[in-house]
């Protein structure tokens, strides 16, 4: 695809000048203002108002210094984000990701891509996204506190429950949510809601572990539904084994299928007779083992070297559920070769353009991450408004809720692909309808 409108394409020369070398951010602005070509056609109102040029700069950019001690006294410095994008539906809201490879463009790719999402939802929430270069991967409890501290006391100043909330993404769970709390509690004496994720004994939502994966799981199954088909008796595979892969594992088994392979960075497993997921949630959840233990405990499994591999195996429904661009288009053609009819990302843009094209172009049902992950901040904005009103809601009701969602969103893209000429493509669907709300109260709220 290719942008044929000279306005958009001015658009997108100045978001390539103003951010050389970000590669990740200017592959989801393009994608995004690719689909918007139509709507710019039928809206004129918003190229007058500027809305697109406004849309693809970040309100705020704010990066610090985190400096931390290991256990053996030695300093250490890692480099802090917190891009607020966009706070015209609410406060901005979005994850943190600690991991060695974040920089800007990758937080900023993010932020972008939650301002869509977070639309999507039907809650009130900007978007916004932030992390650091620290791996927490080998680090003691001690020294991951000592970071999320020092992360926080700079943190803290920018962000607030109305303000701005953050959330985990790749490398936060509930512990690093649990120490960055207790950290921002001393620092302000609030006890809010100005993270999610957060433990349930102290105003976490029930669900949001799960929210996700299941989320990604039931978006997936609308668009099988829409092609007559079901998750019953298919097979699954699904990249990753951290908190998204785990829970689409979970309800994709609960809806009938088997998941034969997951993976970590290093190499993927094939598991003929299902993955077993007890085993996955004690090795990764409780461990922090590599997957390549399991075939050490299920002699039925294979370990294979390599991550991006894994798109190699047969399966007829793949979730995505890694990292950005880890599903390339020689793997795309590998998945619709054999057979393969719908994928859903449960990641953040795993999949390059040039595989979504080919799923869209082989007719494979492709649900986009900020469609089909929305589950996760959706259900942290429920975990805001049980916060706001004191209250816990139960498993269930947060539950249907977050399945009401994910039907929602996926009939929202549905119609918005078909009322702007493509019907079925789910990219350009979810980028229109995330995109509509947000202009609408762009525009309403005055050039700010
Ligand atoms: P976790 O840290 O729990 O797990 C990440 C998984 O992906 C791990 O298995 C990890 O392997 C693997 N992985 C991470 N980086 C790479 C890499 N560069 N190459 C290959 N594999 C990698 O993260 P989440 O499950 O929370 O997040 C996964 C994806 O889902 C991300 O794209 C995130 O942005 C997205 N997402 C998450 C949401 C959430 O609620 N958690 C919400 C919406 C989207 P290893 O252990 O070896 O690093």
């Amino acid at each position: 695809m290719a942008i044929k409108s000279t306005y958009i394409q001015s658009v997108y020369d100045t978001v390539k000048k103003r951010n050389p070398g970000q590669l990740e951010f200017l592959q989801a602005a393009m994608e995004v203002l690719e689909s918007l070509e139509p709507v710019i056609e039928k809206n004129p109102e918003l190229r007058d108002a500027g809305i697109l040029d406004r849309i693809v700069e970040p309100e705020r950019q704010i990066i610090f210094r985190v400096p931390w001690m290991d256990d053996k006294g030695k300093v250490h410095v890692n480099r802090g984000f917190r891009i607020q994008f966009n706070s015209a539906l609410g406060p901005y809201k979005g994850g943190l990701r600690f991991h060695p490879s974040v920089n800007i463009s990758i937080i900023k790719f993010l932020g972008f891509e939650q301002i869509f999402k977070n639309s999507l939802t039907g809650l009130m929430m900007g978007g916004g996204k932030g992390g650091s270069d620290f791996d927490p991967k080998g680090k003691s409890d001690a020294e991951v506190m000592r970071f999320c501290q020092s992360f926080m006391s700079e943190l803290f100043r920018h962000i607030g429950a109305d303000t701005d909330v953050p959330a985990g993404d790749i490398g936060v769970g509930g512990r690093e949510i649990g120490y960055m709390f207790g950290q921002w509690k001393k620092l302000t004496r609030l006890f809010n809601g100005v993270l999610t994720g957060k433990g349930l004994d102290f105003g976490g939502s029930l669900v949001r572990t799960e929210a996700t994966g299941y989320g990604c799981v039931y978006f997936c199954n609308e668009m099988l539904k829409a092609r007559k088909s079901s998750f019953d008796g298919k097979t699954v595979v699904i990249s990753g084994s951290g908190n998204v892969a785990i829970y689409a594992h979970e309800k994709a088994t609960q809806l009938g299928a088997k998941v034969v392979a997951m993976s970590d960075s290093n190499g993927y497993i094939y598991d003929k007779d299902g993955v077993n997921l007890q085993t996955i949630k004690r090795l990764k959840e409780v461990e922090r083992k590599r997957i390549k233990e399991y075939v050490n405990e299920h002699k039925s499994a294979e370990y294979h070297e390599g991550c991006f591999d894994i798109w190699n195996v047969k399966c007829d429904i793949a979730l995505p559920s890694a990292t950005q661009n880890e599903l390339d288009k020689k793997a795309a053609e590998v998945l619709v070769k054999n057979g393969c009819i719908a994928v859903a990302e449960g990641a953040n843009m795993p999949c390059t353009p040039e595989a979504a094209e080919i799923f869209i172009k082989n007719k494979v049902s492709f649900g986009p991450g900020k469609a089909a992950n929305a589950g996760g901040v959706a259900t942290s904005g429920l975990e805001m408004s049980q916060n706001s009103q004191r209250l816990a809601w139960s498993f269930e009701e947060v539950d249907k809720k977050l399945h009401q969602i994910m039907v929602n969103i996926h009939t929202a893209a549905s119609q918005a692909a078909e009322e702007y000429g493509t019907p079925g493509n789910l990219v350009n669907g979810a980028n229109i309808a995330g995109f509509m709300k947000v202009a609408r109260a762009m525009l309403a709220h005055g050039l700010i």
